[in-house]
C-alpha cells in the first residue's frame, strides 16, 4: 500500500518568512518601516491563541505590532472609531481584526471600514473583487497559503481537476477562484451538494475547509490525488484534528497536509507577506 508524503506546512512556511524578513530588513535600510495592528474582541481561547501566533511571527520577522485587545462589550461605533484611528496611524501599514467578533457587532460594516490599503487579509469588498478580475494587491491568507503548499509539492495546478470543499468567503470561495487564476478547472461543493464522495473523486487536487472532524475519507479521494486539509476543529480530549482522516486518506493520496503543522504556519506566513506588500504600497 502507498503512503502519501506529507506536506510540511513549517518547512514551507519557515522559508516565506526568511523571505518576508530578508525584504524588512531592506525597507527599513531605506527608513521604511513595517507594522501591523492586531485586534481581538472578547476571550475566545481560538482566538487568543491565533493572535499570539501572529505577534511571534511580526517579532521574529522585525515588523511592528499593536495588539487592541478589547472587552466583549465594545460597540460597534466604538470598533469602527478605532479602525478609523488605525487606517490614518503611519505606524500602521496592515489592519487585522480577528473572528469571530461579537455578535452584537456586524462583521462586514467593520471589514468595509479598514481601508483597502491595509486590508491584510484581504476581505475588503474592494479587494474581494479585484482578487475576481485578477488584479491584485493582496490574496487572502488562507488560501494563499494553500496554492504555495500544492505548488511546494512541483505540482503543477492548470489543466488539474480541484475541488473545493466549503464556500465560505474566507477560504472556500476564494480557494476557488486562486484555482482558477492558476488554470484549475474548479468544482465547489458545499452543505447542499449532491454525492460529494462522486464529486470529491474527480479531484487531482482536493482541498477541505469544511470545519467538520473526519468529512473526508479514503473512499472520496482519488489515487494520487493531492490532498489540502484547511479544517481546524477542536475535539472533546482538547486535540486538534482537520476535515480529513489523515490516516486513511494518506493511503490513497499522493500528498496529504497534516493538521496542525500544514495549512495554519502558511496563513500566518502569507500575513507577514501582505503586511510588507502593504508598506511596499503605502510607501509609493
Ligand atoms: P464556514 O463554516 O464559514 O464554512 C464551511 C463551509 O463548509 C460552508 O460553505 C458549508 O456549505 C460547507 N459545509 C458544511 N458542511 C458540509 C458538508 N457536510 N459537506 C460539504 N460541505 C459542507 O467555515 P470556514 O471559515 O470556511 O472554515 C472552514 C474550516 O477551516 C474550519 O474548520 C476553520 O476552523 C478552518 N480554518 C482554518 C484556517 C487555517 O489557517 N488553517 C483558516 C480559516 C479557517
Amino acid at each position: 500500500m502507498s503512503q502519501a508524503k506529507i506536506i510540511d506546512g513549517k518547512v514551507v512556511s519557515t522559508k516565506v518568512r526568511q523571505e518576508v524578513k530578508e525584504e524588512v530588513e531592506k525597507l527599513n535600510q531605506q527608513g521604511i518601516n513595517v507594522g501591523l495592528a492586531v485586534v481581538i474582541v472578547g476571550k475566545d481561547p481560538a482566538s487568543r491563541i491565533y493572535v499570539n501566533s501572529k505577534k511571534k511571527a511580526c517579532a521574529e520577522i522585525g515588523i511592528y505590532s499593536e495588539e487592541y485587545a478589547l472587552d466583549e462589550s465594545i460597540t460597534e461605533q466604538e470598533l469602527l472609531t478605532l479602525v478609523e484611528k488605525l487606517n490614518h496611524d503611519t505606524k500602521i501599514n496592515g489592519i487585522l481584526v480577528q473572528s469571530p467578533l461579537p455578535k452584537h457587532i456586524n462583521e462586514n460594516r467593520i471589514v468595509e471600514a479598514i481601508s483597502p490599503l491595509k486590508d491584510v487579509d484581504a476581505f475588503h469588498a474592494q479587494n474581494v473583487g479585484k482578487i475576481m478580475i485578477g488584479d491584485f494587491d493582496f490574496l487572502p491568507c488562507t488560501p494563499s497559503g494553500c496554492i504555495d503548499l500544492i505548488e511546494s509539492t512541483g505540482t503543477e495546478i492548470s489543466g488539474k481537476n480541484c475541488v473545493v470543499i466549503g464556500r465560505s468567503n474566507i477560504v472556500g470561495k476564494p480557494m476557488a477562484m486562486l484555482l482558477l487564476h492558476k488554470n484549475g478547472t474548479v468544482t465547489i461543493c458545499h452543505s447542499k451538494t449532491r454525492n460529494l464522495a462522486e464529486v470529491c473523486r474527480q479531484a487531482d487536487i482536493l482541498v477541505a475547509a469544511v470545519g467538520v472532524p473526519n468529512l473526508v475519507k479514503k473512499d472520496m479521494v482519488k489515487q494520487d490525488a493531492v490532498v489540502i486539509d484547511v479544517g481546524m476543529n477542536r475535539l472533546e480530549d482538547g486535540s486538534l484534528c482537520g476535515d480529513v482522516d489523515f490516516e486513511g486518506v494518506s493511503q490513497v493520496a499522493s500528498y496529504i497536509t497534516p493538521v496542525p503543522g500544514g495549512v495554519g504556519p502558511m496563513t500566518i506566513a502569507t500575513l507577514m507577506k501582505n503586511t510588507v506588500t502593504a508598506a511596499k504600497i503605502q510607501s509609493r
